[in-house]
């Protein structure tokens, strides 16, 4: 049954437009009769009807007030309008001011006034359903962004005049590309809704939650006395996400990163706070996912450095500005030198060397490090090969390796190509990775390592001692030396380090494997690492890193030295003598 409210100063009229409408086939329509604007205007305020069909004239002349005072009390009312032929101009005018239709005194039957007032319902509703989706997202049936935007306003504006702090969060999933991409759209679709279910039972009524696009929420906090209160918030949001989701037998496992920013303190405009909070998700990311970062003010410099590094970094690679200087590593016992270690700078346009502390982090960040990995390994073992033809044995040389490297698929074929295409024997290649790599428990890593070391390239535990290892597992895995950190050295003579550093020298000799020192700078650390039997070391006192050209040169002044030194002593190998 279709409830119309009729608006007729007419009597007569309305009973005669009353068994019109009740004549009409397949429709059921019950009709309630107001004889003024007035009064439906009172009717409508404790009962609510489908549609109106109004009388013109009731309306009050060309700028028909009564209409809008009908649409004032119910906006959503469907209103066709009764005219006169004289009068088609003010129907048109009142169409534009809210009236979905309206029917001619001389057109006037059941049929045209029924299927009149369902199209003015079926209007209403479409403009219903346009305004639902410019504000919601289809899938999850949350407030979009443009919608949230217009509620932040509103809600900075409201804590403003009350003097009262709210909180804006982002929540964004990690790895949910990885889910689309290994469970399928459908997985993906199912888990944004489950996230979506789940943010609307953790927050309050009144909270605005929105899906911002992709795996991004955004949710509204208003009255948060402070911003503790939304730190809590933020983790019991994080711990329900971290929960597995299900589907069918599929359990999908996934974390969550949260940016936040307290308004109005961080920020004075809708813009600012989204932005702000970026930031902050952003931090959050960095943190490796799974965590919350609250907006602090240098974060945002610190990002915007961050990102122009990133981008610069691309740059550096495509227009070739990365560069490696060697750093040769030495044998106590028979002087010689027993391998050069390539390191990474950047030779930046503007702001001369930059040392690979400030951009290798960033470069694993943002994965770039693959490629410049790649071509490091390449150009190291290119220019060995190239100290070769020049008459000069380095003999091997060693490479960083980034974990991120590791993990890709196809590094250790990479690597093999990679020698045989240089030319390079495999027992001349050391590869240098962290101690972190290892607690990690990879075993997919530790397993290409093994294969690495069966091809005959050595391994190395780089910056050993830092980070805490257990020092037992190393009989298991597939290491052939341990390059004792430069911070041990650096205290050696003092206490705790000196035992540190003697008990990784006896460790490495008791599971037979090889032990380098890194940062020797001075003679007192040579004869301590003599006293306790390391062998081979690197550092400052032998030779800083230096650019490829150099290494001849430093080989020949060492030659010069040691025959000096030594007069007895003549060779014509290309070997560095100390
Ligand atoms: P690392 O592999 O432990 O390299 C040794 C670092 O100690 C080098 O810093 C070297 O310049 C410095 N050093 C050498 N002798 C001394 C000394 O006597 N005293 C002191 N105080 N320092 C000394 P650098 O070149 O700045 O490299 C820093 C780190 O960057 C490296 O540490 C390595 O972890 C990373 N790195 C360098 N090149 C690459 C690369 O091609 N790939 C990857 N993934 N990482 C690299
Ligand atoms: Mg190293
Ligand atoms: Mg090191």
């Amino acid at each position: 049954m279709i409830k119309v409210l009729l608006v007729e100063d007419s009597p007569a009229d309305a009973a005669h437009l009353m068994e019109l409408l009740c004549g009409v086939d397949r429709e059921d329509f019950a009709v309630t009769y107001e004889l003024s604007v007035t009064d439906a205007v009172a009717r409508l305020s404790n009962e609510t009807f489908d549609a109106a069909l109004v009388e013109l004239s009731t309306t009050g002349g060309p700028d028909v007030p009564g209409l809008t005072d009908l649409k004032t009390q119910a906006p959503l009312l469907p209103v066709v309008l009764l005219c006169k032929p004289g009068e088609r101009n003010i129907a048109t005018e009142a169409m534009k001011r809210g009236a979905q239709d309206y029917v001619e005194e001389d057109d006037r039957t059941g049929e045209l006034l029924g299927r009149s007032i369902l199209y003015a319902i079926e209007r209403v509703h479409a403009a219903e359903q346009l305004a639902f989706l410019a504000q919601h997202d289809p899938l999850t049936g949350l407030a979009n962004r443009a919608a949230f935007r217009d509620r932040v306003v509103q809600a900075l504006a409201r804590s403003d005049r009350n003097q009262a702090p709210g909180a804006l969060l982002l929540v964004d999933l990690d790895s949910f590309k990885a889910v689309n991409d290994t469970r399928g759209h459908d997985v993906g679709d199912l888990l944004l809704k489950h996230v979506a279910d789940q943010l609307r039972s953790l927050m309050r009524p009144y909270d605005v939650i929105a899906r911002l696009g992709g795996d991004e929420f955004g949710i509204l906090l208003e009255d948060v006395s402070e911003a503790r209160d939304a730190g809590r918030m933020a983790e019991r949001l994080l711990e329900s996400m971290a929960e597995p989701f299900v589907v069918g037998d599929i359990e999908v496992f996934r974390t969550a990163s949260l940016g936040a920013v307290v308004f109005p303190f961080d920020g004075a405009d809708a813009a600012s706070l989204m932005r702000n909070a970026d930031f902050a998700m952003y931090r959050a990311k960095r943190q490796g996912g799974g965590t919350a970062a609250f907006y602090t003010p240098s974060m945002g410099v610190r990002i915007h450095e961050q990102l122009a590094l990133e981008h610069d970094l691309h740059g550096a690679l495509a227009h070739d500005e990365f560069i490696l200087h060697y750093q040769p590593q030495v044998s106590l016992s028979t002087d010689k030198v027993t391998g050069v270690e390539a390191l990474v700078r950047w030779q930046h346009p503007e702001r001369g060397l930059i040392s690979p502390n400030a951009f290798i982090p960033a470069a694993e960040k943002s994965g770039l490090i693959g490629a410049i990995g790649e071509w490091a390994l390449r150009t190291a073992c290119r220019q060995r090969q190239d100290w070769v033809e020049a008459g000069l044995d380095v003999g091997r040389i060693a490479v960083n390796l980034s974990p991120r490297q590791l993990s890709g698929n196809a590094f250790v074929e990479l690597t093999e190509r990679t020698l045989s295409d240089v030319g390079l024997d495999p027992n001349l290649l050391e590869l240098e990775i962290t101690e972190a790599l290892f607690l990690e428990h990879d075993q997919a890593t530790i397993e290409k390592l093994g294969r690495l070391r069966r091809l005959g390239i050595r391994i190395a535990v780089d910056d050993f001692g830092t980070g805490y290892s257990c020092l037992s597992r190393l009989t298991n895995l597939p290491v052939d030396t341990l390059k004792i950190d430069r911070s041990l050295i650096s205290n050696a003579n003092e206490g705790q380090n000196a035992a540190v550093t003697r008990a990784i020298i006896a460790l490495a000799r008791e599971l037979e494997l090889g032990v380098t020192c890194e940062g020797v700078e001075s003679e007192a650390h040579v004869s301590f690492l003599r006293q306790h039997g390391c062998d081979i070391i690197q550092g400052h006192l032998v030779s800083s890193p230096i650019p490829p050209e150099e290494i001849p040169t430093w080989a020949a002044r060492r030659r010069r030295a040691a025959a000096s030194a030594n007069p007895n002593t003549t060779t014509d190998r290309p070997e560095l003598l100390h």
